[in-house]
């Protein structure tokens, strides 16, 4: 079958020809509808060399449609949609247990399909190593959801942590609207109805974006979005500020617009440091980067997308565009999130 691999570092990546992989004992093996292009990936093939083995499939935020199943796998049938959950722990340790796999306490897990030298979705067929990270989606379209298992986890999950904070009269500042933070908006109109959602990007476009997903305020980045958003929060700063972003322009300007016992979430992998003093981020403000979300958190993902309250614009491209869709993304010129599709 046709893969599109990461094969050396710091070089776009390469559809190359490999075995379609047999499901050993509890694997199920998904017929791939879509793979997300996620920024992460751009991140990773632009690294200097690092630890995981290479060649792997890339392609962390899959769909599809159930295979094959091996013995001792159970709980699904050939031909039901899928979506996959991305972050495969050992299934064994306390964390894993209770379905944060993304945090596995057991060494050099979790290896993600995709992500970090384990095979991905980015192909015809995904090795999916145990049924338990497989979801039902239902009615939904296999083609269009893939972006919901991280663009849709990682978002939910760094908005439901700080929900207690956002009740009426508070605010939410979403840095960078692209795949996630396009989600973001989503999932804060619908589990913080009340909260006042302000969305900075240097993009103009995507700021039209956000204004249509529900952002009450949208700002371009820089100097005069501190000021408005501190207009906005009566001087205050924002409860939550969410930066999708993560460069020393975006994690200064969440650090001036952060209130006193808020929440400054670091999700964006820009990889710039955030000084922390005394006088900065505001006293008593939290700064946390978390790594995508749990299983249980994924099953809400897709019931709130169910419901209607969630989707992401989706652009689809063949298997061998992928490269293309990797160069759009570099370059801003995705809408939404670029969605390969190996199967059509
Ligand atoms: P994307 O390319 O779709 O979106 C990035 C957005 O940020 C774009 O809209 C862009 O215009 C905007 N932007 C760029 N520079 C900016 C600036 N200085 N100020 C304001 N906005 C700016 O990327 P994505 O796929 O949504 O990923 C976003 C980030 O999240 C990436 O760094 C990615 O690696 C990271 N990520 C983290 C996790 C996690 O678990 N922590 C999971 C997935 C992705
Ligand atoms: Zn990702
Ligand atoms: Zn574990």
């Amino acid at each position: 079958m046709k893969a599109f691999q990461f094969v050396e570092w710091q070089r776009p990546g390469q559809l190359r020809d490999v075995p379609v992989p047999e499901p050993g004992p509890g694997e199920v093996l998904v017929k791939v509808s879509g793979a997300g292009a996620c920024h992460s990936d751009l991140h990773l093939l632009e690294a200097p060399a690092q630890v995981f083995a290479l060649p792997f499939t890339l392609g962390h935020e899959n769909a599809g449609w159930v295979e094959k199943m091996s013995s001792g796998a159970a709980g699904f049938a050939v031909g039901d949609p899928v979506i996959v959950y991305g972050p495969w722990g050992c299934g064994l340790c306390m964390n894993c247990r209770v379905g944060m796999e993304n945090y596995c306490q057991t060494p050099g897990k979790p290896s993600p399909g995709g992500l970090g030298g384990t095979d991905g979705g980015m192909a015809e067929y995904l090795l999916v190593p145990a049924t338990r990270y497989l979801i039902s989606l239902g009615e939904l379209d296999p083609r269009e959801a893939a972006p919901l298992s991280d663009a849709g986890l990682t978002s939910y999950h760094a908005v439901k942590r700080s929900l207690h904070l956002l009740g009426p009269g508070s605010t939410a500042v979403v840095i960078g609207a692209g795949g996630l933070g396009q989600m973001a908006i989503q999932v804060l109109r619908a589990l913080a109805g009340a909260t006042t959602i302000v969305v900075v990007d240097t993009s103009e476009d995507k700021l039209k974006i956000a204004r249509s997903l529900g952002a009450d305020a949208t700002l371009i980045s820089g100097d005069a979005a501190v000021t408005a958003i501190m207009d906005i929060t009566r001087g205050l700063g924002a409860e939550l500020v969410l930066d999708f972003v993560g460069v020393d322009a975006t994690l200064g300007m969440a650090a001036r617009v952060a209130r006193v016992l808020g929440h400054l979430t670091i999700v964006g992998v820009g990889n710039a440091a955030l000084p922390v003093n005394f006088h900065s981020p505001p006293h008593e403000c939290s700064v946390a980067a978390p790594f995508w979300g749990s299983i249980p958190e994924l099953i809400e993902v897709i019931a709130l997308a169910r419901s209607g309250k969630i989707s992401m614009l989706v652009e689809h491209f063949p298997l061998d565009e992928a490269g293309h869709a990797y160069d759009l993304l570099h370059h801003g010129e995705i809408t939404g999130r670029a969605v390969i599709t190996p199967n059509d």
